[in-house]
């Protein structure tokens, strides 16, 4: 295969071969390919998009390029919902626990924080010992005991993807349609599942900016799965203000953890039960109780308990992750919030520490917002829009800035 004559062929519009598209990928995940050249077949794709046909042998490339789960024979349905990523995103914090409980396996593989957007595993890293480093054999050990793991990809999960997702965000090519439709569904298919919810975000806080191309995205992802096999829905929704009231890493797993305990904000707990009905062979009332009932916070702890982590973080929430610096941020008049932009709340927490700029960049899990007051919430003068958490105070200064409030 002569790889400049394929990059030339999609610069110019044209289409590839099922045959072209395995090798490429196959040949990329072998180390055959330099970095250089799949950056430019990335933004050639990015220019010129792929056919139906182009993003499912994309799809099913990036799945072969490694292992793919085998379960037992006869075990029971394996069901997990996908994200297309938000600002405060913590659902799946609440939601793997909570469709755990009935008799359903949720092999949840997971990523880190991309761009704005934050990340399951760094969130999870924020509970002291919690491992998300599990090979093959140790998820089917948990998920055999509990129903559910969180784990991160291993190196032989979608490797293709994993090189390929780590270039596309240092070469502006993440937002195209058919990229992102072959990395999330390579995934979600390498787990062997039955059932896949989707949650596909629109606004300025989410990828996709406006609800016509989410719906588009949405579309291109559950034609992915049901093609596959895969019985798969789609939510979606706006991603305008954060979801829930907090943002960072060990703050968005305390107010996980809230609602795992029947405490959590009616955003977050409504989302939760949507997506979950839509996968659970139990109705949204009956997963409602079981966020009341203690029965999903249970299976959390069961969860943290089988991957090292220590449940007794949860007992003193002073202790979890104190930032050296929490201030407000006091509302400008009295009045009612009438417009926030989640975009620019995500970068606030990115310049914080909550995220990365680079892929191996540290991240601070303590860092964050807080309390963060919802659009249509009426505020009196002085009052916190929502509480910062930062290293330093210069940080705490920036963040008062960037974050972008209105009071009408
Ligand atoms: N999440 C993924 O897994 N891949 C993308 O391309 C974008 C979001």
């Amino acid at each position: 295969m002569h790889i400049p004559s394929l990059i030339e062929k999609k610069r110019d519009g044209g289409s590839l071969e099922v045959a072209e598209i395995a090798e490429l990928i196959a040949a990329y995940a072998a180390g055959e390919v330099p970095d250089y050249q799949m950056s430019a077949f990335a933004m050639a794709v990015f220019f010129r998009g792929m056919s139906d046909g182009e993003i499912s042998a994309l799809t099913a490339a990036m799945r072969d390029s490694g292992r793919v789960f085998r379960w037992p024979e006869g075990s029971p349905p394996k069901v997990d919902k996908h994200s297309t990523g938000g600002i405060g995103d913590k659902v799946s914090l609440v939601l793997a626990p909570l469709l755990a409980c009935d008799s359903l396996w949720v092999p949840m593989v997971s990523g880190r924080g991309l761009g704005i957007t934050g990340g399951t595993l760094d969130k999870l890293e924020s509970v002291p010992g919690f491992n998300v480093h599990l090979d093959e054999a140790a998820c089917l050990r948990q998920i055999e005991k509990i129903g559910v793991f969180m784990a991160g990809q291993t190196e032989d999960f979608c490797p293709a993807d994993k090189r390929l997702y780590a270039l596309r965000d240092v070469t502006a090519t993440v937002p195209s349609r058919p990229l992102i439709i072959a990395s999330i569904m390579s995934k979600k298919l390498a787990e062997s599942l039955d059932r896949l919810v989707l949650d596909v975000k629109f606004g300025s806080g989410a990828f996709m900016k406006t609800r016509e191309d989410a719906e588009l995205l949405a579309a291109g992802l559950a034609a992915a799965g049901l093609g596959n096999g895969v019985r798969t829905s789609f939510l979606l929704s706006p991603m305008d203000e954060p979801l829930g009231r907090t943002v960072g890493n060990a703050l968005e797993v305390r107010e996980a953890v809230e609602t795992l305990q029947g405490n959590g904000p009616d955003d977050l707990v409504s989302i939760t039960l949507d997506l979950a009905a839509a996968v659970s062979d139990s109705p949204r009332d009956v997963l409602a109780q079981r966020l009341r009932d203690g029965s999903a916070w249970r299976k959390f702890l069961a969860l943290v308990e089988a991957q090292g982590g220590d449940p007794r973080a949860f007992e003193n929430w002073g202790q979890f992750h104190p930032a050296p610096v929490i201030r407000p941020l006091p509302a400008p008049k009295d009045g009612v919030i009438a417009k926030m932009d989640a975009g620019r709340i995500g970068m606030a927490a990115v310049q914080l520490g909550a995220g990365r700029h680079k892929a191996d960049d540290a991240i601070n899990h303590a860092v964050g917002f807080s309390d963060i007051r919802k659009i249509g919430a009426r505020i009196s003068k002085g009052e916190p829009l929502l509480m910062i958490h930062a290293a330093t105070d210069a940080d705490a200064d920036a963040a008062a800035r960037a974050v972008d409030i209105e009071v009408r």
